[in-house]
């Protein structure tokens, strides 16, 4: 349930209404928008008496949300989120490209490849050291030594970083690392997306393989339920019966989720083809159906990549990819202005 505040909604009566809805056994979720404060209610309402909070002076409309997901509802929050990953913005006009290994496999292969990513524009370096391989004979991962490698290119380029978490007991060990990665694989696995809702670090929630779009955003909902609202989602294709490509870019997401969230929406064109020279087409179209960011693998030997070797850029190839991704987010630029 949401209360929409009137313009001349004093703090005090903010507060007031924000004691009372706690009294009441709920959350409350405040929305201060540039022109409307909204006070959403969150838990199990149907005890609250619309009519009763919409009779309040400063209390404009009373709507009762009937999607299953609230925090994550652009009902409650109707502008765009701005989610902080280091010392970037995501989100509203924040363009975030991610970039990196697949996996780290070494010092020097993500040394190289941050440097060249971020000569490119990239505005964050991925690296994977805990891998949901299919097999468990296949690599995966340096675990805590692939976490200081790249905390040691952090260090060098200033890039923050992204990684991939698979169980919440690896929790001490992200401490530094900036956006917290929750693979297609884990996107249902609600204890560890609770764990991660005890915390305040920022998380790059992946959709999984066959997850609708509702089912996604109430994935968003236990990370955001738990407290923390800094929430990016990632579109990266989905199972379909379609097998020349690794999946299907389900690009429709990304003005659906636009349409139904207030969350940042980027797109994996990497692991939605499985293929580099699909890549770039993606990215484009990305970029074109107003996402919000990129998350791209970049490896700097594809051919010798412990991991999706066949998907990744060479950091010539990104570089390329990232002057076309400008042009397209200048043209759409244009077209919004
Ligand atoms: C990844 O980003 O390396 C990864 C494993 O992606 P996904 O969870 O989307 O398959
Ligand atoms: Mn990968």
């Amino acid at each position: 349930m949401i209360a929409v505040l009137k313009p001349g909604a004093t703090e005090q009566q903010i507060q007031s209404l924000a004691d009372w809805i706690r009294s009441q056994g709920l959350t409350v979720h405040l929305s201060t928008g540039r022109y409307q404060t909204i006070v959403g209610l969150v838990g199990d309402t149907t005890r609250i008496d619309e009519d009763l909070l919409g009779s309040l002076s400063y209390v404009e409309t009373v709507k009762r949300i009937s999607e299953p997901f609230k925090s994550a509802n652009r009902k409650f929050h109707p502008d765009n989120s701005v989610i902080r990953a280091g010392d970037t913005l995501v989100g509203d006009g924040h363009f975030a490209v991610i970039a990196g290994p697949c996996s780290v496999e070494s010092e020097e292969q993500v040394a190289e490849i941050a440097r060249a990513v971020k000569q490119s524009g990239a505005t964050m370096l991925r690296g994977g050291a805990f891998k949901p391989r299919t097999s468990p004979y296949d690599f995966q991962g340096l675990k805590a030594d692939g976490i200081e490698i790249l905390l040691h290119a952090k260090r060098e380029t200033g890039l923050p970083i992204v990684s991939e978490i698979m169980n919440a007991n690896h929790l001490p060990m992200f401490e530094e690392v900036d956006v917290i990665q929750v693979g297609a694989r884990n996107m249902q696995n609600f204890e560890l997306l609770k764990e991660l809702g005890k915390t305040q670090k920022t998380i790059l929630l992946k959709r999984g393989l066959a997850a609708t779009l509702k089912e996604f955003l109430m994935s968003a909902e236990y990370i955001m339920a738990g407290g923390n609202e800094n929430v990016i989602l990632c579109e990266r294709g989905i199972r379909t019966f379609e097998t020349y490509t690794r999946n299907t870019l389900d690009l429709s997401a990304v003005p659906v989720l636009h349409e139904l969230s207030h969350l940042p929406v980027i797109v994996d064109p990497s692991h939605a083809t499985g293929s580099a020279k699909l890549v770039e087409p993606m990215a484009l179209a990305a970029a074109a159906a107003g996402a919000d960011g990129l998350m791209i693998e970049v490896h700097n030997d594809p051919v010798h990549a412990m991991c999706d070797g066949a998907q990744s850029l060479t950091p010539e190839q990104f570089d390329k990819t990232m002057r076309h991704v400008r042009l397209v987010l200048d043209a759409i630029t244009d077209i919004e202005h």
